[in-house]
């Protein structure tokens, strides 16, 4: 029987010691704040806004919340960002992507100081990240670290593939797993014979973004398996890029889709905060 990787419960320990965290530091008088600013109405996007600001409440984080309209122009939105930047009271900025089509995402992304940038996204925060210095790390790559320590399986020395290279998730995903020691392979698109790829990994990243792609032909005997895909299938569930029922007998841990690493973004945003507060102050 696999291992289930349980993110809800992982992501709500984190939350807890952030807590505690976070009422000690206010005790000593510091106080965290982030700023949320989203551009639209796009209702994917303000679920995941709802459910930060949610996040931050809970902890003890105090939040801002810019919600403006689809069409606000990218000098005002950067206008913000700098006015945001310059507030000493502000610890993280937070934009909410994808930004609507007439604003420049790298524009935004390259306008948030690297010190409040709790996404990671910044150049800046990447490259630190690349060559292992202190920095922002992408939330959802940087949950799965977590996932792994806190279920008490060892990266160094192991094979891991990823299966996708985006700039959010596969390619610090690889970085990440690098820096634990990982003999780390990167796979995407254009990769040729991929099940060949992916059946020598110990531990196997699915981030390809197709719902039930991965099979157990892609599966070594014994592998652990970690799905980051969140779709919906033709049934309105939720489901993964991995084809649970098939991989689950044949891997020794496998995390869920829900409840395995979507909870664990919104925990390491909020323990980036927290960290970026008890550094600055
Ligand atoms: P993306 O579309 O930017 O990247 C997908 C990657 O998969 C690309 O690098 C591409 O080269 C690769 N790919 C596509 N088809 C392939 C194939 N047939 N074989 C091998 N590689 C292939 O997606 P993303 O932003 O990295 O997200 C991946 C998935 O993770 C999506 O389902 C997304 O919704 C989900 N996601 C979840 C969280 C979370 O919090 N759980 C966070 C971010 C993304």
């Amino acid at each position: 029987m696999a291992q289930i990787i349980d993110g809800k419960k992982i992501s709500s320990q984190i939350k807890e010691e952030l807590k505690e965290k976070v009422s000690v530091m206010k005790q000593e008088g510091k106080t965290i704040c982030l700023a949320v600013i989203q551009v639209g109405d796009d209702p994917a996007s303000s679920v995941y806004v709802g459910n930060k600001k949610k996040a931050c409440a809970y902890i003890g984080i105090e939040s801002l919340s810019y919600e403006l309209p689809a069409d606000t122009t990218q000098e005002k939105l950067l206008a913000l960002i700098a006015e945001l930047n310059g507030r000493d009271d502000v610890n993280g900025i937070l934009v909410q992507l994808p930004v609507p089509a007439h604003i420049d995402e790298n524009a935004v992304i390259r306008a948030i100081d690297p010190g409040k940038d709790v996404d990671g996204f910044h150049p800046q925060n990447v490259g630190a990240l690349c060559i292992g210095q202190r920095g922002f790390v992408s939330c959802t790559p940087a949950g799965i670290i977590q996932l792994l320590k806190r279920s008490g399986i060892e990266i160094a020395g192991k094979e891991c593939v990823v299966i996708g290279r985006s700039n959010i998730v596969g390619k610090p995903m690889a970085l990440l797993l690098l820096r634990e020691n990982g003999t780390v392979t990167v796979t995407h698109s254009k990769t040729k014979d991929l099940r060949e790829v992916t059946r020598r990994a110990d531990i196997l990243i699915a981030a390809v973004g197709k719902p039930g792609m991965i099979t157990r032909e892609y599966v070594k005997e014994g592998a652990v398996v970690i799905d980051v895909g969140i779709h919906r299938n033709e049934n309105n569930k939720l489901c993964g890029d991995v084809d649970y029922d098939d991989v689950a007998p044949v891997c020794s841990a496998i995390t869920p889709v829900p409840g395995g690493v979507g909870p664990m973004t919104i925990a390491m945003l909020m323990l980036n905060l927290v960290e970026s507060a008890a550094l600055v102050r």
